[in-house]
């Protein structure tokens, strides 16, 4: 029973497969090291330098590893990038997934956990928001996601291909150990980016959209801890191993922070009042977007061990520190 992980050496894969590798699972990952790092996969775990979108390669690794799960989190998830090269992010993560999941039909693969986005709900009308909420994805990023939610569900049926679907809502922190954490240069997410004007390494951060509505004007986010996150994965992986049925889930923790409570807890725990600026809004932010995750909770079982905003921005913060003294290779 080996487990292939796509995009293992990215920010959330490599929290994927550590929390696999602790549970004494047998797996392999595929990374094209686009975004990831190799230093992010512990040398006693196999890895793969290549494309999952690789029709040989894929077969050669699926059948050669008599892989029986994959986990699929290989992606691009720039949704600004995704509005200026749609057909890019279309290749990328919905065709390249065509691939994989043919291929993972053809050589028998048993199941499939696919790391899909809040983004497929757009702006919610109501929240916290349930999976099966109006699907109404705004940008590429969103809609190139959720066409693959709607493969899996039709190959299933055709195929007896088990899967779950995560939809991630805001993923933040690190590794409590710091074996790993957010590495990729200019990354865009809010508690990442605090952290990194907290140690002087942005001049600034800028807040977009203050005229919102909600309760201060800014959005509202639920953030999720990346290590909560791996750890849905390893229960879904279980509850299918158990003949559990395929599902779509949210994942988060089913309440919010606005960007002034985030900025506000960054300073508190970095002791840095760091230089802020009201800039307009972003485009294709919804104001708020927070997860019902009563469905997660009683399928799996999944319980939250670092539902804690502190927490959460120590990690990061913690994680930073550790990248300016040793840049990831
Ligand atoms: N945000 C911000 N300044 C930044 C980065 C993000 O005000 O430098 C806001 C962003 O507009 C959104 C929230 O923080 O309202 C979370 O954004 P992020 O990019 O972290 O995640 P997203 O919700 O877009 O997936």
């Amino acid at each position: 029973m080996t487990i292939l992980v796509t995009g293992g050496a990215g920010y959330i894969g490599s929290h994927m497969t550590l929390e696999l590798r602790d549970a004494g699972e047998k797996l392999v990952v595929l990374d094209d090291l686009s975004t990831g790092f190799r230093s992010a996969v512990p040398a006693d775990v196999p890895m793969i330098v290549g494309d999952f979108g690789d029709d040989e390669l894929v077969r050669d690794i699926l059948v050669y590893n008599q892989i029986d799960s994959i986990i699929h989190f290989a992606a691009k998830i720039v949704v600004p990038e995704s509005v200026a090269d749609p057909l890019g992010y279309y290749l990328n993560n919905t065709a390249k997934a065509r691939s994989l999941l043919a291929n993972a039909v053809q050589t028998g693969v048993k199941r499939f956990i696919f790391s899909s986005t809040a983004a497929v709900y757009g702006d919610p009308q109501s929240n916290p928001v349930t999976e099966d909420a109006v699907l109404a994805p705004v940008s590429p990023y969103g809609r190139s996601k959720l066409m693959v939610e709607w493969m899996l569900e039709d190959a299933s049926r055709a195929h007896g291909l088990d899967y779950v679907v995560l939809r991630y809502f805001n993923v933040a922190g690190a590794d409590p150990l710091g074996r790993s954490g957010q590495s990729t240069p200019n990354a865009t997410h809010l508690i990442k980016v605090a952290a990194q004007a907290a140690l002087g390494l942005r001049p600034k951060l800028q807040v977009f959209g203050t005229d919102y509505a909600t309760p201060d004007g800014t959005c509202v986010r639920d953030y999720i801890q990346v290590n909560d996150l791996a750890r849905a994965h390893l229960d879904a992986l279980r509850h299918l191993r158990s003949g559990g049925a395929s599902l779509v889930c949210n994942c988060g923790y089913g309440h919010g922070f606005s960007v002034l409570e985030v900025i506000e807890m960054v300073k508190r725990v970095s002791g840095v009042d760091f230089p802020v600026e009201l800039a307009g809004r972003r485009p294709g932010d919804p104001a708020a977007i927070v997860a019902a995750n009563e469905r997660i909770r009683a399928a799996f079982g999944w319980t939250p061990r670092y539902d804690d905003l502190e927490a959460i921005v120590r990690q990061a913060l913690d994680w930073e520190r550790r990248l300016v003294e040793q840049p990831p290779v």
